[in-house]
């Protein structure tokens, strides 16, 4: 154990979530096995070894998946508050083990610890959200063209659902998707990312422990182990109806054609290229604190991440200087240690991209405001610490207009009113949050309006990044248009149906058509 693990407990926390040195990471819900290769966990916090997680081969998978489609015929009978008791209390066993597991997403990936114990709370928000929801899988009733009829909608239970989860919130998007799919009736199977498998294993002994004390089927909440050819073995297999994937553009794109090579369904969460559009009548104070949390929390690395700031040139000077002289109170370090901002890149390879895209950005004609730079010395062995930066850019530059998974921030100017800056906010392939900031009305309602934002997420005076469970979660063009969470994202993880009843002792036919025999 390292010297930061010690001194932050990370080995207490590991033994109350239930690791090993070596664990394995196939998982039915009730046995555990694994024959693949060793995945290994390095801290980006200080570069040590974590843990090691066994892989899951395709004979493994085989039998995870004939588990879970077991598991989903009897899962799927027992009644949605049934269900959803099971939840609240795989929710208590959450708020019991809040801070371990909040730990150890932190030094698992990099984030801060108040980052990594907000990323728990949402599992348990969205826990609390899908008890409820049990009692709730409303469907509609509509009228009859026919006299003697009825007609209603119904939303069955789907299937068995997998789950491709990204590196970057390596808990709460599979709380998003399981807490729903679990109330729904739904099997899952999960793939966390291979840059986290140590928090995927503590995730599912939770779920274990709760779902053996309730006799849950086994396969009703199942995990899967490795790279993306474990990926693979789900959106290529015609018996998960539905994958959820979470994860690059790049990703999205390769998914997206596997599944519907077999004609299955989607839930597409991919990557952002986040603005947030500031207007004359903004509160300046305000738009300093959002931009630069929205860029340099999570040291850039969330979906949400503000990518760009579009400044109207009255105030762009005023704007530009706030910004860099907050970005000179900025501490960068161990994240578990509570007086940092900003803690590591989640890699080598994501520092190498970062370095790129300051050096394109400077290609193309760009303006370095902050200097970025890779930090070294005591505190800064794992080689993943980067210093925030901030570029002057154009929004066409190639660069701008991809996401650079990073705390690189590019500033731009609009003239002209708040359709100008639509123009540049909207002129990118991506399409999943953005803000406004400003105290005009007209404004404000414009960015909000049909041709206002085009993103998944628009907000007024607060910034692009995080999102409350309540809403729907998602963005639009190349973000792969799925939602989940909130407000009525459950629907995807169940299958319509629509039943007519005919009451009465004759057979009419719709629209009037005569049959006599
Ligand atoms: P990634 O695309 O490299 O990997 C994500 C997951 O997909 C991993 O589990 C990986 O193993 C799997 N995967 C990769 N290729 C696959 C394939 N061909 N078939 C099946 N599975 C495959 O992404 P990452 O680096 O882990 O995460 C960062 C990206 O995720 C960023 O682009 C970020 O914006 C995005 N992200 C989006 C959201 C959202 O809700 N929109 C949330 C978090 C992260």
């Amino acid at each position: 154990m390292s010297k930061i693990a010690e001194e932050f407990g990370i080995k207490q926390a590991l033994k109350d979530l239930g690791l090993n040195e070596i664990n394995n990471g196939t998982s039915t819900g009730t046995d555990w096995f694994s024959n693949g290769e060793i995945l290994e966990s390095y801290s980006p916090v200080d570069g040590a070894l974590i843990g090691k997680v066994k892989a899951t081969t395709k004979e493994d998978y085989e039998k995870v998946i004939t588990t879970a489609e077991k598991g989903f015929k009897e899962w799927r009978t027992w009644t949605a508050p049934q269900r959803g008791e099971v939840v609240r209390q795989f929710n208590d066993e959450l708020r019991r083990l809040k801070e371990p597991l909040g730990k150890l997403v932190s030094y698992e990936m990099g984030k801060s610890y108040q980052e990594g114990l907000g990323e728990v709370q949402e599992m348990i928000d969205i826990c609390d959200f899908a008890v409820g929801l049990s009692r709730q899988l409303y469907g509609l009733t509509m009228h009859s063209e026919r006299p003697g009829h009825r007609m209603y909608e119904q939303y069955h239970p789907l299937g068995v659902v997998g789950i491709i989860s990204a590196f970057n919130f390596p808990v709460a998007v599979w709380a998003w998707n399981t807490a729903l799919a679990w109330v729904c009736g739904d099997a899952c199977i999960w793939k966390g990312s291979e840059k986290t498998p140590l928090t995927s294993v503590a995730c599912q002994n939770i779920a274990e422990r709760v779902f053996k004390e309730n006799d849950v089927p086994a396969g009703v909440s199942c995990l899967i182990s490795g790279d993306y050819k474990v990926g693979q073995m789900m959106t290529t297999d015609d018996r998960v109806p539905l994958i959820s994937a979470t994860g690059s553009i790049r990703m999205g794109k390769i998914v997206a054609q596997a599944v519907a090579a077999r004609l299955g369904k989607t839930l597409l969460e991919l990557g952002g290229n986040n603005a947030i559009i500031v207007t004359p009548d903004a509160n300046i104070k305000n738009t300093v604190i959002g931009a630069v949390f929205g860029a340099v929390g999570t040291c850039g690395q969330r979906c949400t991440s503000t990518r760009r700031l579009i400044v109207h040139e009255d105030i762009y000077d005023k704007v530009k200087d706030a910004i860099v002289n907050a970005y000179k109170q900025i501490r960068i370090g161990n994240p578990l240690d509570e007086n940092n901002h900003v803690g590591p890149l989640i890699d080598k390879d994501a520092v190498k991209n970062y370095q790129a895209a300051l050096d394109k950005v400077v290609e193309e004609g760009g303006k370095i405001l902050v200097e970025g730079g890779v930090l070294e010395g005591e505190g800064y062995e794992s080689g993943c610490y980067v210093k925030p930066a901030i570029a002057e850019a154009e929004n066409h530059f190639e660069i701008v207009q991809h996401e650079t998974f990073a705390p690189v921030l590019y500033i731009m100017k609009y003239s002209g009113d708040v359709s100008d800056a639509l123009k540049l906010q909207n002129g990118v392939k991506q399409g999943l949050s953005s803000a406004i900031m400003t105290n005009n009305l007209r404004e404000a309602e414009r960015f909000l309006s049909a041709e206002g934002s085009d993103c998944g997420i628009a907000n007024v005076n607060i910034g692009t990044s995080g999102a409350e469970i309540g809403g729907a979660f998602g963005g639009e063009k190349e973000t792969g248009g799925g939602r989940e969470s909130g407000s009525d994202a459950w629907k995807v993880y169940m299958r319509r149906q629509t039943n007519t009843i005919n009451y009465t002792t004759e057979l009419p036919l719709a629209q009037g058509i005569k049959f006599d025999l």
